[in-house]
């Protein structure tokens, strides 16, 4: 049974990073990109995971906080018939420390 579709914050999001497969683009220096894929914490269906990076002064570590949308492919009921996902956000935050710096 689905989850009807929602607009709506998913406090369960915490760990969502440390459940996903994800990776840094590049894989050394600053990272412009966070890829991958995870699990929603509301549906509990598949998402990707592509976030632009946007911070300026990293030398070599640093974090980014951004709101992960819920983007599965399954269908909720109620949701728009141009949408995705199950309506679900969530807070996340990725840290990263590289040594190599700049
Ligand atoms: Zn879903
Ligand atoms: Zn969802």
């Amino acid at each position: 049974m689905k989850v009807p579709y929602q607009k709506e914050r998913c406090d369960a999001g915490a760990g969502f990073l440390a459940r996903a497969d994800v990776e840094l683009i590049p894989s050394t220096g600053d990272p412009e990109y966070l890829i991958g894929s995870g699990t929603c914490p509301r549906c509990s269906d598949k998402v990707d995971i592509h976030e632009r990076i946007h911070v300026l002064d990293f030398y070599g570590s640093g974090s980014y906080a951004y709101r992960q949308y819920c983007t599965c492919e399954e269908s909720h009921r109620g949701r728009p018939a141009e949408g995705k996902g199950c309506g679900a956000w969530w807070p996340v935050e990725v840290t990263w420390s590289r040594p190599d710096g700049r």
